[in-house]
């Protein structure tokens, strides 16, 4: 048994009967390069950029921004980098833009809802990514944060093909964008699924209110039930849907996400080794099974004992 857990430490993600699962790391800044780089994974599958942005008075310029891009670009020459374009507001204030009095600044213009108040940010944005991929052979991809429309994911899209970068995408993180993702999809390349924001945003309960953990945990039936329908559409479509929010990291919550139909999850570096071994104890249909299990289940504490109990012993 020891003998084969080595064997299913490293190498790309699959599960036992061979159904391959991209293993991918999330990433917010410079600092975290290295390590993330020498992580034995097939790319970035978020990079934040606000490190480039928050504590600033001033907009980073092109050049700045592209140097940033190419640093992270290079680390992970041959592999996948999945950009996401800034997400400021709420939480995130940016000291060179006037956010205005908001009242419920979580609902507000955050994410892309800023972007599309200054796009000018966005597009030079977008403009020092394509520019730094062509001086890196990285496999770049673009993605939005906050999006709620198919209307805002194909215009982000189509900003981003302006600028030369060929895959572009969103994050799920709105219950809305969960529910019409076929439509969604429609006007772009592919989803990666926040489950931090979608949680908060389906249960009503501010991701920072420690009070609220309970409603906020990732194994709640009603947050699986949104990973599910954004999966179903990705696999009608014949296009990538992903997660990566904190959920993707829990190895056994990694065997739900994948039985809902997830082809990638994107986590933090030290995560990717006991996720890679967990999904090579399970077939794909044993996956389901425990998807199952979990998406019928009551509650977020009952969803977790039950995929417990069933699932191999690691
Ligand atoms: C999320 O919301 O799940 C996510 C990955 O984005 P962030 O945590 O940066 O808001
Ligand atoms: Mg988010």
């Amino acid at each position: 048994r020891r003998v084969a857990e080595l064997a299913n430490s490293s190498g790309p993600g699959r599960t036992a009967d061979g159904a391959s699962v991209s293993l991918l790391v999330n990433i917010g800044g410079a600092g975290d390069l290295a390590g993330a780089a020498a992580t034995d994974c097939e790319g970035v599958g978020l990079l934040r950029t606000e490190f480039l942005f928050l504590d600033r008075a001033a907009e980073p310029g092109r050049a700045e921004q592209r140097r940033g891009y190419a640093d992270v670009f290079a680390a992970f020459a041959g592999r996948k980098v999945v950009v996401r374009t800034l997400d400021a507001g709420a939480d995130k204030p940016l000291g060179f833009v006037d956010h205005g009095a908001e009242p419920n600044p979580a609902l507000g213009v955050r994410g892309l809802r800023l972007a599309v108040r200054h796009p000018a940010m966005l597009d030079e944005q977008l403009a020092a990514i394509a520019a730094a991929r062509e001086d890196q052979d990285a496999d770049v991809w673009v993605m939005a944060p906050m999006v709620s429309t198919p209307a805002e994911a194909r215009d982000f899209a189509e900003r981003a093909k302006k600028h030369g970068l060929p895959v572009a995408g969103v994050m799920v993180e709105v219950p809305a964008a969960a529910l019409r993702a076929e439509r969604v999809l429609a006007g772009c390349d592919f989803a990666s699924i926040g489950t931090n924001d979608l949680g908060q945003y389906t249960f009503a309960a501010d991701r920072m209110a420690g009070e609220l953990a309970g409603l906020l945990d990732p194994w709640q039936p009603a947050l699986l039930d949104l990973v599910r329908c954004t999966a179903a559409a990705g696999t009608e479509a014949g296009k990538p849907v992903g997660v990566c929010g904190e959920a993707a990291g829990d190895p056994l919550l990694s065997l739900v996400l994948v039985g809902l139909g997830v082809t990638s999850l994107s986590m933090a570096p030290p995560a990717v080794a006991a996720v890679r071994v967990a999904l090579a104890a399970h077939t794909l249909a044993q996956c389901e099974e425990l998807a199952d299990l979990a998406l019928t289940a009551d509650d977020a504490v009952a969803a977790r004992d039950r995929v417990a109990a069933h699932a191999r012993p690691r």
